[in-house]
């Protein structure tokens, strides 16, 4: 399998859905550590108003889905999150275009302009202990692993575990952004709640495209 597919990308956010909801007492766990106890909420309100809206009707193009995944999220999600996430949505759904298929180079650019959008609204640097620390190793695994020649599947498999691997790494760090930023030092030794949901969002996607293999 050479491309993913609108209905593809749809079995990611409903996949997404359901591992928030799985995980949102764990990601609210993480969130009670370094913030304010509400990473798991926010991101099951979040996607559970996406599922809502997609029930209505399945988009035809990416561009439609995404783009409506992303403005749904900015405007269900109060916190930090919601605009950060929305925003990686809205600027993927932006450079994939009216198209209802992408290739393996073209998800990765979407993927990467996504990241970028991130970086725009929340200026997170690489060890601020952000969501960025998995999603940057994760755009970046799957770059590399398609200039080595790996099938789709193989490298969204790859940026999957990149994610989890920048989760893990946020553990010792001392957070600089967001509100774990004011624990100062006593951030360190807690994993980032939004790492976390962004290592989910990558192994969903690499659910997805399998699941589609
Ligand atoms: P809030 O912090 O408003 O309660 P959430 O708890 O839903 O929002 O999300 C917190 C997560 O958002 C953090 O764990 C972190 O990964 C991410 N985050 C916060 N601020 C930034 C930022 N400026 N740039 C990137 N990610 C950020
Ligand atoms: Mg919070």
């Amino acid at each position: 399998m050479a491309t993913v597919t609108t209905a593809t990308l749809q079995d990611w956010i409903s996949g997404f859905d359901a591992a928030i909801v799985d995980r949102k007492d764990w990601l609210t766990e993480l969130d009670s550590a370094i913030g304010d106890a509400d990473h798991g909420a926010n991101m099951a309100r979040g996607m559970s108003a996406v599922v809502d809206k997609l029930s209505a009707g399945a988009p035809a193009t990416i561009d439609e889905l995404l783009k409506g995944v992303g403005m749904t999220l900015v405007s269900s999600v109060g916190g930090a999150s919601g605009p950060l996430y929305g925003t990686f949505f809205l600027r993927v759904g932006m450079t994939a275009g009216a198209v209802a298929e992408l290739d393996g180079p073209a998800l990765a650019a979407a993927l990467r302009a996504g990241l970028d959008g991130i970086v725009a609204r929340g200026k997170p640097e690489a060890g601020d202990k952000t969501m960025y620390d998995a999603m940057a190793p994760a755009v970046d695994a799957l770059d590399a692993a398609l200039a080595d020649g790996a099938d789709l599947a193989a490298a969204v498999t790859a940026a999957a575990d990149a994610a989890a691997a920048g989760r893990d790494a946020t553990l010792p760090l001392v957070a600089r952004k967001g509100r774990a930023s004011y624990l100062g030092e006593r951030s360190a030794g807690h994993l980032d709640p939004g790492a976390a949901s962004t290592a989910i969002l990558f192994e969903t996607l690499a659910q997805a495209v399998q699941g589609a293999a």
